[in-house]
């Protein structure tokens, strides 16, 4: 029995760890469209060309791409158990791009999952955020600590604070992120296929709501 999720969350929030973590018990597959787009860039140049003049131009990658991308991604993926999309969809249109791909599969959405954090988390985790000039290694002081401190692991160079993890960065980010996300959330909740779980709790707290959550989908699936 496959199931198929999606789940959004503002920065900080979480949710692809918990993505990972449900992989490792459900065999859910996860996929990250910017993930997807990383690794296109990384092994088609025409792609990364295009990509590329985009981002010059401060455009995104536009919703029939993004579509056609993910679509052949997932198609060609090992999906039996069912995945959790993470990253998309951003937009309303791709609410209905979302419906087509998952009609193509032969699938359904079963549940959208949103990962609600109060701003005062999100500063207060983001802001533990340093990351490696030189090899761009990502540490977290709550929980990926660097061996020796301010120190990069991997090639001894001093550590720093990105620009967009600094507090009012992050507020702001963390604003843009669910004003944008507010009529997405409005249309699953009219769907009825919408959870919103607190986020503002420790990761192994988090991660048994999620799991109850999980669980009650799978349930109602069995018995259908
Ligand atoms: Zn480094």
């Amino acid at each position: 029995m496959a199931m198929y999720f999606v789940f959004m969350g503002p920065p900080g929030s979480g949710k692809s760890t918990m993505a990972k973590k449900i992989f490792e018990e459900y065999g859910l597959a996860h996929f990250s469209t910017g993930d997807i787009i990383r690794e296109k860039i990384a092994t088609d140049k025409k792609f990364k060309e295009m990509f590329e003049a985009l981002i010059k131009e401060g455009k995104l990658l536009d919703d029939e791409n993004t579509k056609k991308l993910l679509l052949e991604k997932l198609k060609k993926s090992q999906i039996k158990n069912g995945f959790i999309l993470d990253g998309y969809p951003r937009t309303i249109k791709q609410t209905s791009d979302l419906d087509n791909i998952l009609a193509e599969l032969n699938a359904k959405l079963d549940l959208v999952i949103y990962f609600r954090l109060s701003e005062k988390a999100a500063v207060e985790r983001l802001s533990k955020r340093l990351y490696c000039p030189s090899c761009s290694k990502v540490y977290n002081l709550a929980s990926v600590k660097p061996k020796n401190e301010g120190i990069c692991d991997e090639c001894g160079s001093k550590l720093d604070v990105r620009a967009d993890d600094m507090p009012e960065a992050i507020i702001k980010r963390f604003r843009e992120y669910e004003n944008k996300t507010k009529p997405l959330l409005e249309h699953y909740q009219k769907k009825g296929i919408l959870k919103e779980i607190d986020v503002d709790d420790e990761v192994e707290n988090n991660y048994k709501k999620i799991k109850s959550v999980i669980e009650l989908v799978m349930k109602k699936k069995i018995k259908k």
